[in-house]
């Protein structure tokens, strides 16, 4: 049998591929090569540099090129990335790729990792003293007037300057530089709380070994002093740490504040960033000089040959999971690389998830809490507002308008959120009872009313707004519901002296854009603030002191068991941005079920005690995390291709396979973009025979001949069914 190469190329195919090593060139697991695929070639991870193959030799093919010098992924990552595929039952091939920069994947040569400063040239200091450019070119001629700056600086304060740099840099105004990290200011830290020291000792005390931990501090309660802390050690010891955050939008404050203190370069690693960037921050994170490495999801990947720490900022939050293609899960992925790495893992959360809750009762985890808010009066008082019977003018019931009118006679801001975008969720006829569905999902379409369109947030299908009643030619349509922007229209037209601002996807499709309204909320002067769950999370300003929330009883009667958890998480991260500063806060919640248990609780109790609740609920009925899912997906554009995978597969499993089967079922969207889709639910108390099945009955999946006729796949734990 011959000795082959076993290589992971980026397929999804639930295999590793096999090939006769290169004439030229020493292979280890870890290093990137290219070899020929199908008519063409890719690239792949060797896994394997000298296995044997049961495929005959004449059949193989030899690996064409040896694109490493030295493996690009270590020992550890490769380790922990063959256990992810099998875990998450990941096509390995994708598991390798999702670890790799989109950069790396391609067969070119590493890019430069040096710094990156850029400089005034004299003709650059005259110019920007004759004031001879414009727009961005002027910027960045003003942002060099005091000295180099690093590029990242840079990226921060000026998104455009790339592109300035390209038009400066050939006209002799400004010039590149590669050098050693010069040093940069060192801020003082704060003086930490009791609570707070008690947080970063014990932590510290774990300093080399494998533990985590669950911060548990409400919102404004000093986490992120927390981990500034923890990263200051680390960095005396020359260690790395990774810092991870569910959004990139949160980024932006926590990098400035990281930069601030820390005085040295911070590496950033998020989807947004250009490929290049992308790839030199990974690279220098794999070779050590970057100390100190802050992302989203896939920043998981992140090489740390040095590593100190790992922090999962808003552990809860479900950004964390990958929701195509290998489906992991970011902070269950880094407390495996956490373990590997014999570094204390930090969760910090102000409503921490179930899991991490069920962790911590069954000692995994240790618990860490923060209950004061150092910078702030007090915790802000929730009310609820019944609004059964009470006359609601555009959804906002008298006693929250009159909130709104008192806060902003004080010269503060308020909140109105509402987690639904546009005009109104429905556009009904008033004569004859038809609504406007979307056509590929079967689902009320939204009203835009500003770009007077229909718009589906399923699939993103836009129509016209008609005229008049399709199906009755009758004129009256009527926008049922409130949307954030009917929202902002009734405020304007109640508080027409008051700044309205609106902020959602829609307004804020660009970054800097988002950034520049918040900025500009950073003041004593009153606004009305609508938003989405946009604004539940992060940010900073000092001025809002009341939050009204409106409508969220949809959440009260969802089907899905994580509802109730979402809802309280939102309800509680909304809360929290009331009352950050000096002055008090105060949260509104309007409902028309003020007596609901899990309200109730929450508003009485807090989120520790209505996420009690909710685990013993869970407990009783034993759904996750007191049993374990895998869920397969299947669509197609005929239902029927749907049913007949869907019960082959159930066909497919073992006589005795022992599990909790729900389904074949439609998927409670059973119709999105014209594709029908369907489900099955494995379900068991035991995660290691769950697998067991699973494993095989994967295999068998694939050579279904139904299997052709649909899209599918398996999602190990899943957190929307
Ligand atoms: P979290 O991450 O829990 O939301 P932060 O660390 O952002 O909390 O702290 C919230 C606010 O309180 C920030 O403005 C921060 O500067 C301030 N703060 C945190 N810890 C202290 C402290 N020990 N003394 C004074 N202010 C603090
Ligand atoms: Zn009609
Ligand atoms: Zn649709």
């Amino acid at each position: 049998m011959p000795t082959v190469v076993r290589v992971a190329l980026p397929v999804p195919l639930p295999t590793l591929f096999d090939y006769l090593p290169p004439t030229e060139g020493e292979l280890q697991a870890g290093s990137r090569v290219r070899v020929p695929f199908g008519r063409g070639s890719k690239v792949g991870i060797v896994v394997d540099p000298s296995a044997t193959s049961s495929v005959a030799e004449g059949r193989l093919k030899p690996v064409t090129e040896v694109l490493d010098p030295a493996p690009l992924l270590d020992g550890e990552l490769m380790q922990t990335l063959a256990w992810a595929a099998d875990y998450w039952l990941a096509a390995p091939g994708e598991a390798y790729a999702n670890a790799l920069p989109l950069a790396l994947r391609e067969p070119r040569p590493w890019p430069d990792t040096r710094e990156e400063y850029w400089q005034l040239t004299t003709a650059g200091r005259s110019a920007l003293d004759a004031g001879s450019r414009r727009g961005a070119s002027q910027l960045l001629l003003q942002l060099l007037a005091d000295g180099p700056q690093r590029a990242d600086t840079l990226a921060e304060r000026l998104p455009a300057w790339r592109a300035a740099a390209r038009r400066l840099a050939p006209a002799g105004l400004i010039e590149r530089h590669t050098a050693a990290a010069v040093a940069m200011p060192v801020g003082a830290p704060l003086p930490l709380s009791v609570e707070q020291q008690q947080a970063v000792a014990a932590i510290a005390a774990e300093r080399g070994r494998f533990q985590p931990f669950l911060l548990d501090g409400v919102t404004g309660s000093g986490k992120t002093e927390v981990y500034l802390a923890l990263i200051e050690q680390a960095l005396a010891e020359g260690k790395q740490s990774l810092l991870l955050v569910p959004e990139i939008g949160l980024a932006p404050q926590t990098l400035r504040r990281l930069r601030d203190r820390l005085g040295v370069a911070v590496e950033v690693l998020h989807s947004n960033l250009a490929e290049g960037e992308r790839a030199r921050a990974w690279l220098r994170a794999r070779s050590g000089e970057a100390r100190v490495i802050v992302g989203t999801r896939s920043a998981v990947f992140t090489p740390l040959p040095h590593a100190g720490l790992i922090v999962i900022d808003e552990e809860h939050d479900a950004a964390y999971k990958q929701q195509e293609g290998f489906r992991y899960h970011a902070r269950d992925l880094a407390l495996v690389r956490a373990r590997a790495l014999g570094v204390p893992i930090v969760l910090g959360s102000a409503t921490p998830s179930l899991e991490s809750l069920a962790n911590v009762a069954a000692g995994r985890y240790r618990a860490l809490a923060l209950r004061a808010r150092p910078a702030a009066a007090h915790a802000p008082q929730v009310q609820i507002v019944d609004v059964r019977s009470q006359h609601l003018d555009h959804g906002l019931s008298p006693a929250l308008q009159a909130a709104v009118r008192d806060t902003v006679a004080r010269g503060e801001q308020v909140l109105v959120f509402r987690n639904r975008r546009g005009y109104a969720p429905v556009l009904l006829c008033h004569a004859c009872g038809w609504h406007a569905d979307c056509p590929r999902c079967e689902r009320p379409l939204t009203l835009h009313a500003g770009q007077r369109q229909l718009r589906c947030h399923h699939c993103d299908y836009r129509s016209k707004v008609p005229a008049a009643c399709p199906a009755c030619g009758a004129g009256a349509l009527w926008p049922q519901g409130q949307g954030t922007e009917r929202l902002e229209e009734a405020l304007v037209a109640l508080f027409p002296e008051v700044p309205v601002l609106r902020i959602d996807r829609e307004t804020t499709r660009r970054r800097d854009a988002f950034e520049h309204l918040l900025d500009g909320l950073r003041t004593d002067a009153p606004a009305i603030l609508v938003g989405t769950q946009m604004l539940a999370k992060g940010h900073d300003l000092p001025n809002l002191t009341l939050v009204a929330i409106v409508g969220v009883d949809e959440g009260l009667h969802s089907i899905d068991f994580r509802a109730g958890e979402r809802l309280a998480q939102l309800v509680v991260q909304v809360a929290g941005r009331a009352g950050r500063a000096a002055k008090p806060g105060r949260v509104l919640l309007q409902t028309h079920h003020p007596d609901h248990p899990l309200l109730r609780s929450l508003l009485a109790h807090g989120y520790g005690a209505a996420a009690r609740a909710l685990l013993a609920e869970r407990e009783q009925v034993a759904l996750p995390p007191f049993s374990h899912q895998i869920l397969l997906r299947a669509d197609a554009h005929e239902r029927a291709a749907v049913d007949a995978f869907l019960a082959a597969a159930a066909a497919a499993l073992p006589a005795d396979h022992a599990l909790q089967l729900a389904g074949p079922m439609p998927a409670p969207m059973a119709l999105r973009a014209g594709r029908h889709r369907g489900q099955l639910l494995l379900e068991a108390s035991s995660r290691a025979q769950l697998h067991a099945v699973a494993r095989p009955w994967q295999r068998r999946l694939g050579q279904l001949p139904t299997a052709r006729r649909v899209r599918w796949s398996l999602d190990v734990d899943p957190i929307d069914l």
